[in-house]
């Protein structure tokens, strides 16, 4: 059926104009390893003009992630809190550390950590909790602050989806005393792979530079702090060319056309499918205290076999949704250590979640033609 129509795709990287131009620019700088001209400039907007302290740019979050768990200096046997609907990357840092994962379940209205839960899973050993903000949208940050305020906890939030979306008018990545952000292509901001640390408690920030060089204070150096640079603690390679800083750049300076695109198109999908919800389809839940930064725009369908169906339905029309995340308490590598535990709404999402295309040039007659593929579908059951 309608095969003469182009595929829609799940996501289509934007390109916001400056990119090429500055990733030229960056290579006749003559200096194009990390920490150039770019990578400052990067550092300056999240911190000048977006209000975060200090902040370093990863090749990834998932070395964001990995300096975090560096940083807080895991021991073997550590327990670190993690919600089990997320991806990898969320424990896998903390894993690579010895940490054990405690898996947390989400809640009933979004995929977020349920923070109800908390308490129950805290022993002598917790000593961290990474919130994921599923599709940036913020967690109860209050409620999980507490009980990480009460047990000594670290918060280290996983911020990968969550760029330019709030908490109570606080930016998300700026409340846990550290977090990751990520600009993979399928996120709102992109530099192909990319990451970013953000250090809310300063006393992590020496140690972050030093981890991020190698275990050397080369950062002290470049700054004349020091007059020569050498080794001084464990540390890998988790600084980006600034190539890739470049990239980043010129998206980020057009940061406000792009969230009002997402923002649009994630609304005119949510106006489009209120009526589903007599029919026990579920729309992403933001809670009052939350903003939307039009990340991804997601339905959870009341079965597996409904949202396979649905699934199917879409990609006869070239429309090409997709699933998400599988529970990670039952995944191949970590089944045989979880305790146990049943993680329902952890595997409810794992089952029933499809998220719709949104990219910035899904055209309204493009989305049109997702919102009637979708309407048509429940019309028919
Ligand atoms: C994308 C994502 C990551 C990984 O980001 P990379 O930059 O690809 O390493 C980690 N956690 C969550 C929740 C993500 O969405």
């Amino acid at each position: 059926m309608s095969s003469t129509f182009a595929a829609i795709p799940f996501n289509k990287p934007y390109l916001a104009g400056p990119e090429t131009k500055y990733i030229e620019e960056a290579v006749r700088s003559g200096k194009i390893s990390g920490d150039g001209l770019f990578t400052k400039r990067c550092h300056q907007f999240f911190e000048q003009q977006l209000g975060f302290t200090k902040v370093l740019l990863t090749t990834s979050c998932t070395d964001a992630l990995e300096m975090a768990a560096l940083l807080l200096d895991l021991q073997p046997g550590d327990e670190v809190i993690v919600p089990s609907y997320t991806f990898v990357s969320t424990p896998n840092a903390f894993v690579l550390r010895g940490a054990k994962i405690v898996f947390a379940d989400s809640t009933a209205e979004n995929p977020n950590l349920d923070p109800a839960t908390l308490e129950s899973l805290i022993t002598p050993r917790t000593r961290a909790v990474v919130p994921v903000h599923y599709a940036g949208i913020a967690c109860d940050m209050d409620a999980i602050g507490a009980v990480a305020t009460k047990h000594g906890l670290a918060v280290v939030e996983d911020a990968a989806q969550a760029i330019d979306s709030f908490y109570k008018g606080q930016a998300l990545g700026t409340i846990g005393e550290l977090a990751a952000f990520s600009f993979h292509e399928t996120k709102n901001i992109i530099a192909g792979e990319g990451g970013m640390l953000a250090i809310n408690d300063p006393r992590y920030a020496q140690r972050a530079e030093i981890i991020r060089e190698k275990g050397t204070n080369r950062s002290s150096f470049f700054r004349g702090e020091v007059d020569k640079y050498g080794w001084v603690d464990v540390g890998s390679s988790f600084l980006p060319s600034d190539i890739v800083a470049a990239f980043l750049y010129a998206q980020l300076e057009h940061m406000g056309d792009i969230q009002a695109r997402r923002k649009a198109i994630w609304q005119r999908y949510y106006d489009a499918f209120v009526p589903l919800a007599a029919q026990g389809v579920s729309l992403p839940h933001l809670p009052e205290y939350a903003t939307n930064n039009g990340h991804m725009f997601y339905l959870v369908c009341r079965s597996l076999d409904e949202r396979t169906a649905l699934i199917n339905a879409l990609k006869q029309r070239q429309i090409l949704p997709v699933f998400h995340y599988l529970s990670l308490h039952t995944s191949p590598f970590y089944t045989d250590k979880h305790d146990g535990r049943a993680l329902p709404w952890a595997d409810h999402y794992t089952d029933c979640l499809v998220r719709l295309p949104l990219y910035y040039e899904l055209y309204p007659e493009l989305q049109q033609r997702v919102v009637d593929g979708v309407l048509e579908f429940y019309a028919s059951l």
